[in-house]
């Protein structure tokens, strides 16, 4: 399955660590890439390059002014957009129709998101109706979707590789 995220409406003075998290908790738990929109950062695309690079797989992050433009983009490609929000459908009544997709664009916010992306998504979903975080929302979705097996991706190419440990810390480095 492919998984792509867009993230709306960045900040820069306010939403750097969130959507640092956003995109490493996609790569962490098996998203491809995540495309970010509103205000241009190249701090976070160069931190989550890093960590990438260094912590391995083939995870991509970009930048796109224009998300209209990625979600007629993506549509026309044929993948499912699923909007992320508290006001949608419990995820729990969805899933299994939204796991037969084979191409999915998981849109997530920051404040307001705009009415239009609700009338474009082919599913609002909630992630419980609670307000809380685009982060935990997309960890929880991602869980939810790969159904646990997230939980043991394999990252190629690592330099950096972490043995499990009861306590104290090992890395591997190459
Ligand atoms: N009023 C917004 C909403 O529509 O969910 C809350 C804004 S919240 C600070 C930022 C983003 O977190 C939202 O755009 C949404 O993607 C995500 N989010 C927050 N709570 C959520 C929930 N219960 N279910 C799904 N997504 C949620």
């Amino acid at each position: 399955m492919k998984v792509k995220v867009l993230r709306l409406g960045h900040r820069k003075k306010r939403d750097l660590r969130l959507t640092t998290h956003v995109c490493l908790t996609a790569r962490a738990l098996g998203a491809d890439e995540v495309i970010l929109s509103g205000e241009e950062d190249s701090s976070v695309l160069t931190s989550v390059r890093d960590v990438a690079e260094r912590w391995g797989g083939k995870f991509k992050v970009s930048y796109e002014k224009n998300w209209r433009k990625v979600l007629m983009d993506y549509k026309l490609k044929g993948y499912k957009i699923v909007h992320l929000t508290m006001y949608g459908i419990p995820i729990q009544k969805k899933i299994k129709t939204i796991k037969k997709c084979g191409k999915l664009l998981v849109v997530v916010g920051s404040e307001k998101v705009p009415g239009e992306v609700y009338s474009v998504a082919d599913y609002n979903i909630a992630v419980t109706n609670q307000p809380h975080s685009e982060v935990a929302a997309l960890a929880v979705f991602l869980h939810e979707l790969f159904g646990g097996k997230e939980l043991n991706k394999q990252f190629r190419n690592a330099k950096l590789k972490i043995v499990p440990k009861e306590r104290g810390k090992e890395v591997l480095r190459k």
